[in-house]
């Protein structure tokens, strides 16, 4: 009877998509034996071993499918090099509670603050917490999307901007964009904001050139800008650039200390 028993605590785990919990059966059960668990012990050993690696497993695939172009970590993150940071509000988004009100995240400034550092390390941490997320810059959705559009499959194409909770929108205002790419541009962001899911930005640009991102289409611009911003944070890095910054230490004399037109909100 006992015997039967135990191979079908073996069989049902197989059965039931448990393999974690399979391939560590026996030596739980020695475990257990050994060291006297109660059976609720060893049952809760035996889970925890399994969600562990379910977890993992889906954290790979999210970090797979968010097509990172690197891992930035806000650990590596030198806040002491932007005094304008805010660091509780960093680690505030870094909780992931900014994803259930749709919150966008907005980061702003000149070239080299870190606003795609920042950017990637809260997409890595949203995608910890068992969330999809996806990267991509504007000129590459743009393009994406131009592309799909002529060969008619727009309306897929878009789906890979809408499926994520959380999309990082990067580089936004470093190329100009034509008028198709602007209102592509224009629908992803449309489409997000109806469905409440957040984008996290980043822009060299001031709001007010935004005009120039859409194709000098100034109605276009205040219209997506009107939706990014209704629940927003918004981040305005006003440091120096941490590229240059470590360039100079490296003994450089001849690089500005501010870049120009900083943007502001
Ligand atoms: P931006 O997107 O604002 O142009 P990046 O995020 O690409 O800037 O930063 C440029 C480089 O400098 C990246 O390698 C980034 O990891 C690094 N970096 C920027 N700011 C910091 C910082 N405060 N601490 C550590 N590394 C930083
Ligand atoms: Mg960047």
């Amino acid at each position: 009877m006992s015997i039967l028993y135990e191979q079908k605590a073996a069989e049902g785990l197989r059965q039931l998509g448990l393999e974690t919990a399979f391939t560590h059966l026996d030596s739980s059960c020695q475990q257990a034996a050994a060291e006297h668990w109660s059976y609720s012990h060893f049952l809760g050993y035996l889970l925890e071993g399994e969600l562990r690696e379910r977890h993992r497993r889906g954290v790979e695939l999210n970090l797979h499918f968010a097509r990172l172009p690197c891992q930035k970590r806000l650990a590596d993150f030198d806040f002491s090099c932007q005094p304008s940071l805010d660091r509780r509000l960093i680690d505030e988004l870094a909780t992931g509670r900014f994803l259930h009100e749709g919150r966008n995240v907005v980061l702003l400034g000149p070239p080299g603050v870190g606003k795609t550092h920042l950017a990637i390390a809260l997409g890595l941490q949203i995608l910890e917490q068992g969330h999809r997320v996806y990267f991509s810059s504007v000129v590459e959705l743009a393009r994406k999307l131009s592309v799909a559009m002529t060969q008619n499959r727009l309306g897929s194409a878009l789906k890979t901007y809408f499926a994520p909770k959380v999309m990082i929108l990067d580089e936004v205002g470093y190329l100009p964009l034509d008028r198709l790419q602007a209102s592509l541009l224009f629908q992803v962001i449309c489409q997000r904001y109806e469905k409440h899911l957040p984008i996290i930005l980043t822009s060299n640009k001031a709001f007010g050139d935004w005009g120039q991102i859409f194709a000098d289409d100034a109605v276009m611009a205040s219209a997506a800008l009107d939706r990014l911003l209704h629940r927003s944070t918004v981040i305005n890095i006003r440091g120096d650039s941490y590229r240059l910054k470590e360039k100079r230490q490296a003994g450089s004399q001849d690089i500005p200390k501010k870049p120009d037109n900083p943007p502001t909100s």
